[in-house]
C-alpha cells in the first residue's frame, strides 16, 4: 500500500473535540486556543526493544502505545484530547497488521474521546512509533512530582505487579488462576485519567504514573521535591490471587515491574480522605502505602520486616 492509501486508511472520517480547526490532510493540524493550560507529551516504541512480533498482537501494540502516552497525562493530571503518530514501517508488518495497531490505537482512544490529528509515516528496517499526545488541564492544577512534601501520606491506585504477571503467564504456559485479568492487564491497560482529574479540587498532590515500577517511580517524586519517601512493604496492593507466583517474582514485579499505569501520588493528611472518595466514586481502590519525610541520605526506603532498605532505582533503565 502506498503512503497516501495509508494515510487515507488511518484517517477519523470526522473528529470528536471542539477545539480542532484542521486534522489530518494539510500539512499541520490546528487546534484552538483554550482557557486550559496545553500539555504535550511524546514516547517512542522500538521494535525489538519494546515490543515484538513474537510476544504481541499488533492491535496490542497500538492499545499500549498510545496507554503509555495517555498515562503520562493522567499523571499531569490533564485530559487527554489528540494524538499523533510518526511511524516508521518495517516490512516485517504487513499492512493490514500496521492497520490492526492503529485500531488497537483507536480502540483506546474512543474511550477518551480522542483525535488523532496528525504524524509522519515513512519506511524503514526496523519499525519504530512515536507517538505524540496533547491534552488540557485546568490553570494551576498540573501535577507536579516536585510537590511532595514531608509529612505527606504516598498512595497509589490499584494492585501492582498485574501486567508482570500476565506477562509471565504468557511466555509460561501452564494454568493460573485469573488469568485472563492478568493478561488483559498486560496487554490492554487502562491509565488513570479520570481518577487524576477527579482530584482537581485539591490545591497540591504530587503524581508519577507507573510505568518502570514503584521503586523508580517514587525515587522520581523524591528526588524532584528534595525528600525522602518511605513505602512498606506489606502495604503496597496486590490482586487476590497474586500469591499464586513464586514469592521472589511476586516482589520483583511489584516493587520494579512497572507497565502497570497505575498512579503513585503523595497528598497532605487532612486531603486523604477526599482522595480516598474519589477513588470509591470511580470504582478503583487507592491505598496508603507509606509516607513523606524530611531527605534522609536516600530517596526511597523500603520497610519491611522492621528494617528499612534504600530502594535503588532498579525498574527498567535503557542506559544500563
Ligand atoms: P507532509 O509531506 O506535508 O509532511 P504527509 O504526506 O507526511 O505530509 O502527511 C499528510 C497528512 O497525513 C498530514 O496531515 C499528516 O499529519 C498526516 N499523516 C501522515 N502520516 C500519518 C500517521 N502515521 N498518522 C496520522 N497522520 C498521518
Ligand atoms: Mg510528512
Amino acid at each position: 500500500m502506498d503512503e497516501f492509501s495509508f494515510i487515507q486508511s488511518i484517517k477519523q472520517h470526522s473528529y470528536k473535540q471542539s477545539s480542532l480547526i484542521k486534522g489530518v490532510g494539510d500539512d499541520a493540524a490546528i487546534i484552538r486556543q483554550s482557557s486550559e493550560d496545553v500539555v504535550v507529551a511524546v514516547d517512542t516504541f522500538v521494535e525489538n526493544v519494546h515490543f515484538s512480533k513474537e510476544t504481541t498482537e499488533p492491535y496490542h501494540i497500538g492499545h499500549r502505545v498510545l496507554a503509555a502516552n495517555i498515562s503520562d497525562m493522567a499523571a499531569m493530571g490533564a485530559t487527554p484530547a489528540f494524538y499523533l503518530v510518526s511511524i516508521v514501517l518495517s516490512k516485517h508488518y504487513s499492512s493490514k497488521e500496521v492497520e490492526e495497531i492503529f485500531e488497537g490505537m483507536r480502540s483506546i482512544a474512543n474511550r477518551y474521546g480522542m483525535d488523532l490529528i496528525g504524524g509522519d509515516t515513512v519506511s524503514g528496517q526496523e519499525m519504530s512509533i512515536s507517538v505524540t499526545v496533547i491534552g488540557y488541564v485546568s490553570q494551576k492544577r498540573a501535577r507536579y512530582r516536585s510537590d511532595a512534601r514531608e509529612k505527606d501520606i504516598v498512595f497509589v491506585t490499584g494492585t501492582l505487579g498485574d501486567s508482570q504477571a500476565g506477562f509471565h503467564i504468557l511466555n509460561n504456559a501452564s494454568t493460573y488462576q485469573d488469568e485472563t485479568y492478568y493478561i488483559e492487564k498486560h496487554q490492554q491497560p487502562i491509565p488513570r485519567v479520570e481518577f487524576a482529574k477527579r482530584l482537581e479540587e485539591i490545591d497540591r498532590v504530587a503524581l508519577n504514573d507507573i510505568s518502570d515500577g514503584i521503586g523508580n517511580e517514587a525515587a522520581e517524586i523524591a528526588e524532584a521535591s528534595q525528600v525522602t519517601l518511605h513505602l512498606f512493604e506489606d502495604k503496597i496492593p496486590t490482586s487476590a490471587s497474586y500469591s499464586q507466583f513464586p514469592s521472589e517474582l511476586q516482589e520483583k514485579w511489584k516493587l520494579f515491574g512497572g507497565e502497570d499505569f497505575e498512579l503513585v501520588g503523595t497528598v497532605s493528611k487532612d486531603k486523604w480522605t477526599y482522595v480516598q472518595e474519589a477513588a470509591n466514586d470511580i470504582g478503583i481502590p487507592v491505598t496508603e502505602i507509606g509516607y513523606v519525610s524530611q531527605y534522609k541520605n536516600n530517596y526511597v526506603y523500603l520497610h519491611k520486616d522492621n528494617r528499612h532498605i534504600p530502594l535503588k532505582k532498579d525498574g527498567y533503565n535503557h542506559l544500563k
